[in-house]
């Protein structure tokens, strides 16, 4: 049989622990034996990045923004104990932060469902995609504890010279005070990126804030959506016969809940860090949640949400055969194949995405999974380690080839 052919490149961002394990057997077992695989390769896992004092993650980014389209791992970001356990020259930074700030993205999550496994809220049948904005609100804001009464405001000077003043509020006595901000660019990007990918995936956009009590502050995040909808999508959407709706995020909630799925749902940052866990373990299991960051000019990375699964990872070193997901992974795989056949015209490349993603998703409908959906499943099931699971999908795989 031929290799299918790739023209451009897929940034490839290799990662850590039991991932890096699943990533290669991937790429072994899936990939290279039916694609003839082009890729400009960098190694994030930490040693990697340590050495290089964080330039690898920074070039990944960089060549990201070149080509398009990233397929990335997950990797560990650094904290005291990983310091010690890497002998580490410094405590890196998040490479998803790191990245997200280079493109100015928006993170998109999705659960993969199969039918035997059934989502805590009965009546959802399509995937959920939860678009969280990724900068600023509370996860940039500032706070002070206060311990007398006296008065708090907020103050803005401009370089101009122009002073805005408000009073936050007369303490009668001590209490805790904050204050956060947004950027209007930013949240235009966030806007792009929620539109664009609406109209990439063919579902309606649904955007919640809480602008009845943050007038000025949520009712801008509001006001920019409507102008960036208005000027931009608005025709795009209709013709697809697609929707736009803002709601207050308590309306939200409740529409979510009575919902079947199959749109998007765009959430500030607090929002969405709540809402993504809040659907994803609804849905099922963080192993089967992906996610792609969109940046506004349109170049996507692709990768699983879950983490680097460091237990199972000691244990596959001590010897033993883990049994961890890799639908996530492969999916990540499978999306940045779509989306590279898309823009460089190869549907072969398209096709192969969709059959490597049908034979994952028959092997769990065969009743074949790993030990974290045993637990979930109805029906017929049996349990497999990483390597037999790999293995079962490259059966259908072939066969559907
Ligand atoms: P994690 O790797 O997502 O794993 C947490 C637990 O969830 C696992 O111990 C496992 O539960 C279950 N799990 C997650 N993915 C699974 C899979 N594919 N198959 C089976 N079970 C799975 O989160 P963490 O342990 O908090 O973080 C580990 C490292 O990952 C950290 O260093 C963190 O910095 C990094 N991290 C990276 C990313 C990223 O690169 N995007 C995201 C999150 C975390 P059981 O042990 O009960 O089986
Ligand atoms: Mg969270």
């Amino acid at each position: 049989m031929e290799k299918i052919k790739m023209t451009t490149p897929l940034v490839e961002m290799d990662g850590d622990e039991m991932t890096r394990i699943i990533w290669q057997s991937i790429k072994d077992q899936l990939i290279l034996p039916f694609v003839d695989l082009k890729t400009e390769y960098y190694d994030l896992g930490l040693v990697k990045r340590d050495e290089t004092n964080d330039q690898v993650t920074i070039d990944a980014s960089n060549a990201t923004k070149k080509y398009g389209v990233a397929v990335k791992c997950a990797t560990i970001t650094p904290n005291k104990q990983r310091m010690s356990e890497y002998n580490l020259k410094e405590m890196w930074k998040s490479p998803n932060g790191t990245i997200r700030a280079i493109l100015d993205g928006t993170v998109f999550r999705a659960p993969i469902i199969i039918d035997s496994i059934k989502p805590a809220v009965r009546n959802w049948k399509k995937p959920i995609t939860i678009a969280r904005h990724a900068y600023g609100d509370v996860y940039k804001s500032v706070d002070m504890k206060v311990d007398e009464p006296g008065v708090a405001e907020l103050v803005f000077t401009g370089e101009s010279g122009k002073v805005q003043k408000v009073t936050v509020q007369k303490m009668n006595g001590g209490g805790i005070l904050q204050a956060a901000h947004n950027m209007d660019k930013s949240i235009e990007s966030f806007a792009h990126a929620c539109f664009k990918f609406a109209l990439d995936s063919n579902q309606d956009l649904w955007f919640s804030t809480k602008d009845t009590i943050a007038k000025v502050y949520d009712g801008n995040f509001k006001q920019i959506f409507e102008d960036v909808y208005n000027a931009n999508y608005k025709e795009q959407f209709e013709a697809k016969g697609l929707e736009y709706f803002y709601t207050l995020i308590d309306d939200a909630v409740a529409r979510v809940i009575r919902s079947e799925g199959g749109y998007i749902w765009a959430c500030k940052n607090y929002d969405g860090d709540v809402m993504s866990d809040m659907v994803s373990t609804a849905f099922g299991s963080l192993a089967m949640m992906t996610s792609v960051l969109v940046s506004p000019d349109g170049k996507y990375e692709y990768e699983a949400a879950h983490g680097t699964v460091t237990k199972h990872y000691y244990r596959w070193r001590d010897g033993e055969k883990t049994s961890t997901n890799p639908m996530a992974t492969i999916f990540a795989w499978t999306g940045a194949f779509k989306k590279r056949g898309e823009l460089d015209n190869l549907p072969d490349l398209v096709r192969f995405g969709e059959l490597l993603e049908q034979a994952s998703l028959q092997t769990l409908q065969d009743g074949i999974m790993t030990k974290d959906l045993v637990a979930l499943a109805e029906g017929k099931t049996r349990a497999v380690t990483t390597d037999e699971f790999i293995l079962e999908i490259r059966q259908r795989l072939e066969k559907l080839i």
